[in-house]
């Protein structure tokens, strides 16, 4: 496909509610590119724990290489119960992508969406606009697979290094600034750690203070991660923009999700330097595949970050304001009335397809 603001877009359905979440986002960005003239080239990839039943490979090369070469990623969900590698490991592709792709900011977005129950009964909690960055290559997730166990010990390694830490902080503040410019208000960015018991987190605080130091116009505080815990509980929509440690950043980002409607409505985006995986923070639900009630918000939402971020990569202001449409449609239609199995209503994946896709 011609034309300056054409992207090629690669994307991953994998297994279980992934295919159906995905066919489902790819039946609405079709309508929406057509109406802001975007020109997205789509190229559907194998991969997933079905794919290595048939063929002993779940992440083929030739998949690789071409999300790879694509100008974005957006992938379903991978894996499935009973299919594991020879050596007992799981079958996650998604990790592949994040390492060998360098995707070190996991961007966890979690907002309140018109209609869509939120778990406090706090008034304020409708307000509820943060969003999680989950560093994703380092921190005590370094030794994964590789710890030492022994008989009689186990020991893993937490890893933070200064060049991770300075591309996540500096991730976090332009997207502060972004989210400001967007809201009309002041932005924030509070740093979660545990700097008070690890020296790791020490210097990781004195790394992230140097770099919120180019950035005068954007708050920066930090925030103890035992403290966070409660705080999110308890005044959620007091925080911005919440950098942190791998580790703390993926139970952070389930209790986020709890929030706000549940893994249905948690889309996510793992970006590197030069490529970037879109998907739902979900898993392939085999409870519920197959039936056609998985919920496809998340992976929605999602795609509307990945058309925000190709904008910001010089895709053209025509995949911004498709992103912003996208968003607001997924509001305007669970605002007036749609609701999905996981929030108790009967509206199917097609369903929330139709519907969102009416409003563009
Ligand atoms: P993973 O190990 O990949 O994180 P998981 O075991 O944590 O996966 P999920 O697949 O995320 O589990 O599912 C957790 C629960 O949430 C299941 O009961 C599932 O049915 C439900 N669920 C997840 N995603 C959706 C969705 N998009 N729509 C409706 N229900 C969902
Ligand atoms: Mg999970």
């Amino acid at each position: 496909m011609a034309g300056a603001n054409s992207v090629r877009l690669a994307v991953l359905p994998g297994d279980g509610i992934g295919t159906e979440v995905t066919e489902a986002t790819l039946a609405v960005l079709e309508p929406l590119a057509q109406r802001h003239g975007l020109g997205i080239t789509v190229e559907t990839l194998p991969a997933g724990a079905f794919h290595y039943r048939e063929t002993g490979e779940a992440f083929p090369e030739s998949s690789f290489r071409a999300a790879r070469a694509a100008d974005a990623i957006l992938l379903g969900a991978m894996g499935w119960p009973g299919i594991r590698y020879a050596d007992g490991t799981e079958i996650a592709p998604q990790l592949d992508l994040r390492f060998r792709l360098g995707l070190y900011a996991g961007v966890r977005p979690v907002r309140a969406i018109p209609g869509v129950p939120v778990a406090l009964a706090d008034p304020r909690a409708r307000d509820i606009d943060l969003v999680l960055i989950r560093e994703s290559t380092e921190g005590l997730f370094h030794s994964r697979g590789k710890g030492l166990v022994t008989e009689e010990l186990a020991e893993e390694t937490l890893r933070i290094t200064r060049a991770t830490t300075e591309k996540l902080a500096r991730f976090a503040f332009r997207l502060a600034e972004r989210r400001a410019a967007q809201r009309g208000r002041p932005g924030r960015v509070t740093l979660v750690d545990k700097a008070n018991v690890f020296r790791a987190f020490a210097f990781m605080r004195g790394v992230f203070d140097g770099v919120a130091k180019a950035f005068p116009d954007i708050a920066s505080g930090h925030h103890y991660v035992d403290a966070m815990a409660l705080d999110l509980i308890r005044r959620p929509w007091d925080f911005d923009v919440l950098p942190t440690e791998n580790m703390f950043g993926d139970i952070l980002s389930d209790l986020g999700a709890g929030l706000v409607g549940g893994m249905g409505f948690s889309p996510s985006a793992d970006i590197g330097d030069a490529h970037a995986v879109f998907q739902p923070a979900h898993g392939t639900a085999p409870d519920i595949a197959g039936k056609g009630i998985a919920n496809p918000t998340a992976t929605l939402l999602s795609a509307a970050m990945m058309l925000d971020w190709l904008a910001a990569r010089g895709a053209g202001q025509a995949y911004a304001d498709a992103a912003t449409e996208l968003e607001a449609a997924v509001d305007a239609a669970f605002g007036e009335g749609l609701r999905t199995a996981d929030i108790g209503g009967r509206d199917g994946t097609a369903a929330v397809a139709r519907a969102v896709a009416d409003r563009i």
